[in-house]
């Protein structure tokens, strides 16, 4: 075969994507993790992980993307900071256009993320991982006892505004219409719900608060233009989530929401390109979820690139 200059590509270096180098090294291939920012993920802004097993204490998201990075490099992965903008994999070897250059591959993993959809509203940046969060699961327990906000009427926001009452004392869901999205089995949980007040036909126009964090939210009435101020400690938002998949184009299958399709092999649907994490088509957008998709991911690269040869 001709030369390549990887047995192994992986693109995106956050939790995905460190895993499976770590396993990719140990397996003794030639690999290389291409960042286009830096390493780590969304789990660089998370202020703190609880849920992620192994630290009982919890640990910084900074913290944890340290040691994984060192773990990758202990056992001989490359990280490269280079985006890639596009990749041909039709044929037995991959070649993926970069910033700079084209590089080859014999397989590759597709480790890219998701970004949670914003609100585009001021003080949504600021206080984004300081009192907004995408992510119940992982912030709720910090708002125990706290009034906190949440952005949406989908499915996933009121089934995450249930869970947020499990920990604060009210939540007031903010929805742009006069109905919920969310199914119905859902929406009528959420009107049984004495902690949850729906705040209908509402946008939020700016999150407000100091250096302490959010300290309230301001929402306007679509339909009669009205503004009121709500006094909050943390305003959750689940408008959706974008996978990072522009570049990919009809390089592999994709399911409607753009997220990459696997089979639980994490197999796309081209030979020798894997996804993991929460770029591919996953119930569960999770440390946890990312780091087991990838172990498996990089174990079947390592079968595929062994059988090439
Ligand atoms: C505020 C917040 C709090 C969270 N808290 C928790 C928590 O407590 N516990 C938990 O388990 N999970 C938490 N999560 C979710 C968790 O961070 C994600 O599930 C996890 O980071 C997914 O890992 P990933 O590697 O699949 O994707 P990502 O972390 O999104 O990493 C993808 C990487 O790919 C890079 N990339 C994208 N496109 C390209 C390209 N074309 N070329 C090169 N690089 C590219 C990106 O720059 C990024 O670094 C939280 C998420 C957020 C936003």
């Amino acid at each position: 075969m001709k030369a390549v200059d990887y047995d192994l590509v992986i693109i995106g270096g956050g939790p995905a994507g460190l895993t499976a180098a770590i396993y990719a090294a140990r397996a003794r291939l030639k690999v290389v993790i291409l960042e286009k920012s830096a390493p780590g993920g969304q789990i660089l802004v998370t202020d703190w992980i609880e849920n992620y097993p192994g630290f009982p204490e919890g640990l910084a998201g900074a913290d944890l993307v340290e040691k994984m990075t060192a773990q990758a490099r202990r056992f001989g992965a490359e990280i490269e900071i280079n985006q890639v903008i596009s990749l041909d994999v039709a044929g037995k070897i991959k070649r993926l256009t970069l910033n700079d250059r084209v590089i080859t591959a014999k397989a590759v993993i597709i480790g890219t993320g998701a970004s949670p959809r914003k609100l585009g509203v001021s003080g949504e940046e600021a206080f984004y991982g300081k009192g907004i969060s995408t992510c119940a699961t992982c912030d709720a327990p910090f708002f125990r006892n706290s009034v906190v906000a949440a952005v949406g009427g989908g499915d996933t926001a009121v089934q995450e505004s249930l869970f947020l009452t499990r920990f604060a004392k009210k939540v007031y869901l903010i929805h742009r219409r006069d109905q919920l999205r969310a199914t119905r089995i859902l929406q009528e949980r959420a009107s049984e719900n004495d902690k949850i007040e729906i705040i209908w036909d509402s946008v939020v126009t700016s999150v407000n608060g100091s250096d302490a964090g959010v300290q309230g939210i301001t929402v306007k009435n679509v339909k009669t233009g009205e503004a009121k101020d709500l006094a909050v400690d943390g305003c959750f938002i689940w408008v959706g989530v974008l996978p990072n998949t522009a570049f990919l184009k009809d390089a592999v299958a994709l399911d409607p929401g753009g997220f990459v399709v696997v089979n639980s092999k994490m197999e796309t649907s081209v030979p020798g390109v894997y996804a993991a994490g929460d770029v591919r088509n996953t119930p569960l957008r999770q440390v946890a979820t990312a780091v087991g998709d990838s172990a498996i991911a990089a174990f079947e690269a390592a079968a595929y690139i062994e059988a090439m040869e």
